[in-house]
């Protein structure tokens, strides 16, 4: 498995929830906002528009591929259990 697995790139920052479910698989969330502006408002600190996140693998000794799914579905779960704009 390569040094710097990553999985589940999508739009949007999560919560630090969504990272306590990741870390007990092995994995971390990583929040990035890309520089510049893609909203048209001329956003000068951060775009909404231009936030993504994604899951970065930390311990490959102990992390699977099938934990990716695992991850994935927990995170899924608990911004269902929250509903979006709880899950903070
Ligand atoms: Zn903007």
């Amino acid at each position: 498995m390569s040094e710097h697995y990553s999985f589940g790139f999508d739009s949007g920052h999560l919560p630090a929830r969504a990272d306590k479910i990741a870390r007990k698989y092995g994995a971390r969330l990583v929040n990035f906002t890309f520089p510049g502006c893609s909203c048209g408002h001329g956003c000068h600190d951060e775009c909404p528009e231009n936030r993504r996140h994604w899951f970065r693998v930390i311990r490959y000794d102990s992390f699977d591929l099938g934990m990716v799914d695992v991850v994935m579905e927990k995170v899924a779960a608990a911004r269902e259990a929250y509903k979006l704009c709880e899950f903070k």
